[in-house]
């Protein structure tokens, strides 16, 4: 690890660990015990991603963070109701590569986008 694990980074990552969804700055700032700067959230957030701790996905242009485990998890996001499910990694699939099987991956990201069943009209 390239950072030092301060205590606001720790909670951070804890919080996130036992959340079993994807967490946006603003909701990881409220749901902390302990108040730290919103801005603080946002920066050590960047730095988790940038050291591979988390992985990032979009709703409206809100970054949601999740964190990276071995076993790591896809989600679909409804854009209606801003609900969340998991989707196994092993959803990716390799033929996904199509012409290209010769492509070394070293990281992937995934998310589907669409509505829910209570939120389909
Ligand atoms: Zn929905
Ligand atoms: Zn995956």
């Amino acid at each position: 690890m390239k950072f030092r694990l301060t205590k606001s980074r720790e909670m951070i990552l804890n919080l996130l660990n036992n959340k079993q969804k994807p967490l946006n700055a603003e909701m990881i700032y409220e749901l902390l015990d302990e108040k730290i700067y919103l801005s603080t959230v946002y920066r050590n957030l960047e730095l988790f991603l940038e050291n591979n701790l988390v992985s990032r996905l979009f709703i409206n242009n809100t970054a949601y963070y999740y964190i990276n485990k071995t076993d790591h998890k896809h989600f679909m996001v409804c854009l209606g109701c801003h609900d969340m499910f998991e989707i196994p990694c092993s959803h990716f699939d390799e033929g996904l590569l199509g012409d290209h099987q010769d492509f070394k991956i070293s990281s992937h990201e995934l998310t589907v986008y669409g509505y829910c069943s209570s939120c389909q009209l």
